[in-house]
């Protein structure tokens, strides 16, 4: 089974993924843009159990706009988010996709607020991608 190591800038925060992700999406929602800095969000979501990590996280909560809390774990010393979960969606977590630095990690499948958030010169070309919001 395939493993896959995902960390923050200075290598302090990882988690380690074993199998491939159920998930992969793309978020264009403007708390992913503040979280990441960049123009869209990248998470590869896995199941809890296949997912171990190491150092030390520190936790930054944010309600959603459908009311879920959101637990973002991220690296006190360099300030890389590595990892979130969804109150909402137990057993699950997601890992910041750019964070396993691999250029040959699978494409996202999904891609939400796409067209109302997303910036205009922004084009995801993984096929086939599911369109939400
Ligand atoms: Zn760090
Ligand atoms: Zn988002």
């Amino acid at each position: 089974m395939i493993t896959r190591r995902a960390e923050c800038s200075c290598g302090q925060l990882s988690a380690t993924c074993s199998g491939e992700p159920y998930r992969i999406a793309v978020c264009h929602c403007l708390a992913c843009k503040r979280k990441t800095g960049s123009a869209f969000g990248f998470g590869a979501w896995f199941r809890q159990n296949d997912v171990t990590v190491e150092g030390n996280a520190t936790e930054f909560v944010r309600v959603g706009d459908d009311g879920g809390r959101i637990t973002n774990l991220f690296c006190a010393k360099c300030g890389g988010t590595v990892l979130w979960s969804i109150d909402k969606i137990p057993g699950v977590v997601a890992v910041s996709a750019g964070t396993f630095a691999d250029l040959s990690f699978p494409p996202p499948t999904v891609s939400v607020y796409h067209e109302s958030r997303r910036y205009p010169w922004v084009e995801i070309s993984s096929e086939p991608l599911e369109k939400r919001g």
